[in-house]
């Protein structure tokens, strides 16, 4: 007769220290922009523990200093490439470089981390039986010939461009999301994203309201890309997170848009940026990089009818809160 012997009882320790929290939950690309933001949100409720696994490409454990060392806070240098082995009730999966620049600087890898880094995180889901969360994005819809965008548009990309490895390798990722539902009956979400702004973005890192801030904290010249008549849609992070964490918790899988519906072409936001930071500084035209959406708004109905979900932050109470936050890491404080 074999005897066969019970698992172990979690330690008194274990325990004593998390008896309050029941829900483990993982977010790859943590250290970044909105992964860190989104961090602190979880963090808050202390029903939760969180696992942040990221390899540091574009985001800094800086980002979450307030957390290392908390009790329910775990991090994890780690590349979602490779196969990752956790526990876990709920994964958000935003693990990606975000801004042009830094996706196209290893184009390989991008498509690499969107296509096997989403399939490693479906396995694991698949595995323990947890939920998963993508972040897709807006560029899904390419440079779209429908607008605004809503859910049920194809999109129009290029598949072999400059910027093919972030937005095919998203669209990848969404249809193994989907896959993964199909064949394996695992619970999934899908956010498509539009462009995000707010505190703790890279300073350097390329995309338009951090270089328009940056350059008029900076005195430099507001630099325009050509046409200047394209336009975007910017949503506030803290609108962002809680939209996501409304995906997360409510019972439809997407693909469904998160965003702000405020449209305004680049020349607009550079006026804008201009007259609330600095009145003085010069606009300039220069040459635009290849396949750049002319267009991109979202169509948010779904997000309002099935998650009760529309931002709430206005592009004019964003940028302020955003100074501050540059100012305070540039060391450049207001002149008056
Ligand atoms: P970010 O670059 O600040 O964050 C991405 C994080 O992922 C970084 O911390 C980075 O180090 C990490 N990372 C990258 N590759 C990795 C890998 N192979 N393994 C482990 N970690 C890795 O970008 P963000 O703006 O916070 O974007 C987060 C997610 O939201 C991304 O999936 C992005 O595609 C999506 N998204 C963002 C926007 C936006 O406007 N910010 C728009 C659409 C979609
Ligand atoms: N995987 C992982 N963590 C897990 C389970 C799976 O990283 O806990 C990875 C695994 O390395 C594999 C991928 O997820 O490459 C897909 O896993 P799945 O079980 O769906 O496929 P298979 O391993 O059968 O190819
Ligand atoms: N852009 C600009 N000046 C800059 C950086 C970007 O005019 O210094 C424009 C760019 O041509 C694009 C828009 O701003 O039309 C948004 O670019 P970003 O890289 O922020 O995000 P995207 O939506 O293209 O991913």
């Amino acid at each position: 007769n074999v005897t066969v012997k019970p698992p172990p009882e979690p330690s008194p320790l274990r325990k004593a220290r998390f008896f309050k929290a029941n829900m483990r939950i993982l977010v790859t690309g943590g250290a970044g922009f909105i992964g860190s933001h989104l961090v602190d949100k979880l963090m808050q409720n202390e029903k939760n523990e969180v696992i942040v696994v990221d390899n540091y490409f574009t985001g800094s454990k800086d980002n979450l200093k307030q957390w290392i060392g908390h009790p329910r806070f775990e991090l994890i240098r780690h590349d979602v490439t490779e196969t990752l082995l956790v526990e876990v009730d709920q994964i958000y999966h935003l693990a990606c470089p975000a801004s042009p620049i830094f996706y196209k600087y290893n184009p390989v890898k991008t498509i690499k981390t969107n296509v096997i880094g989403t399939l490693n995180m479906l396995g694991l889901a698949k595995r323990v039986g947890a939920r998963i969360l993508l972040t897709s994005t807006s560029e899904v819809y390419g440079d779209p010939l429908v607008h605004p965008q809503d859910e049920s548009y194809w999109g129009n990309v290029n598949p072999i461009g400059v910027r093919s490895c972030y937005d095919e390798g998203k669209r990848v990722a969404e249809t193994l999301m989907f896959d993964y539902h199909r064949q394996h009956g695992i619970e999934i979400r899908i956010a498509r994203i539009f462009n995000t702004y707010g505190p703790r973005m890279n300073i350097d890192d390329g995309r338009v309201v951090s270089n328009f801030i940056a350059q008029a904290i900076r005195d430099e010249p507001l630099t325009v890309q050509l046409p200047g008549t394209q336009t975007r849609s910017f949503c506030y992070v803290s609108d962002m997170v809680d939209g996501l964490i409304r995906l997360m918790e409510g019972d439809n899988t997407g693909p469904i848009n998160i965003g702000n519906p405020g449209e305004f072409t680049m020349l607009e936001l550079a006026e804008t940026v201009k007259e609330m930071i600095n009145p003085e500084v010069k606009i300039i035209k220069v040459e635009n990089t290849p396949d750049d959406p002319r267009q991109r708004k979202p169509d948010i109905t779904k997000a309002k009818e099935l998650l009760g979900w529309e931002p709430k932050i206005k592009l004019h109470e964003g940028i302020p809160l955003m100074e501050e936050d540059f100012r305070l890491r540039l060391g450049i404080s207001r002149k008056n």
